[in-house]
């Protein structure tokens, strides 16, 4: 191999051959449910009907929204116990209020895209901020789970880069091949998925679906930037 001048290696087409899916804004939108769950949970345990959309952004793992959402709204760190059965009265609510959403759609062209894209013999993966439960509470209602072999998830580290990571290690697990991160490929509607996808050294579609516009992704690092999933991806 080492006689092989690394100009020839480069210049090579690159194959994808796994594509990363992050969820809320990029495959659905819950019309707020996962807003109305944590309201839910820190109202039954605390008597405060918290508002995580006032102290947390967009694309932030599950578990850095408890913790920072408990902060400011209680002035202190939960305990360990606490943290523990905050996380489980909100995956309690959150089956009701996805179930409940007035407002949850599946976002243009996921439908048709996803199956097409394993006939096409894709490897379709998961790359969400949100904990591994909750990212199938939110799919299920749509049935989209089937898609997804592997995933990374909020509950597996709070770094999107290093949950990117072990999303593409889970890939290897399940399809007996290593992938290398040129292989692969994020899509995601916000900056925290590209600056994950980058972080695991992986190319990004950004999707200006619903809460970025093209300009937002493109100035956030997007590699590539669609209008919505109905134009297919740049692969
Ligand atoms: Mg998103």
């Amino acid at each position: 191999m080492s006689d092989i001048p690394a100009t020839v290696a480069s210049s090579e087409p690159v194959h994808r051959l796994a594509i990363l899916f992050d969820i809320d804004g990029t495959l659905i939108i819950s019309g707020g449910a996962g807003a109305a769950s944590w309201r839910m949970a820190f109202d039954e345990l605390y008597g405060i009907p918290a508002d995580i959309g006032q102290f947390t952004d967009t694309g932030m793992t599950d578990p850095d929204v408890g913790r920072q959402t408990f902060v400011a709204v209680l002035h202190r760190q939960p305990s360990r116990a606490e943290f523990a059965k905050l996380l489980e009265r909100r995956l309690h609510y959150l089956y009701q209020t996805v179930a409940d959403s007035k407002d949850y759609r599946v976002l243009d062209g996921v439908e048709e895209l996803l199956p097409r894209l394993l006939d096409e013999g894709y490897l379709l993966g998961i790359v969400t901020g949100n904990l591994e439960a909750a990212a199938h509470i939110k799919l299920h209602r749509a049935k989209l789970n089937r898609f997804f072999s592997f995933g990374g998830y909020g509950s597996d580290s709070t770094d999107r880069g290093e949950l990117t990571r072990i999303a593409l290690q889970r890939a290897a697990l399940v399809y007996g091949e290593a992938l290398g991160p040129e292989q692969c490929i994020v899509v995601g509607d916000t900056p925290h998925d590209v600056e994950g996808a980058h972080g695991a050294g992986i190319a990004c579609v950004g999707v200006a679906s619903h809460n970025f516009n093209a300009e937002q992704l493109r100035a956030g690092g997007a590699d590539y930037v669609i209008g919505s999933l109905r134009e297919g991806l740049p692969l």
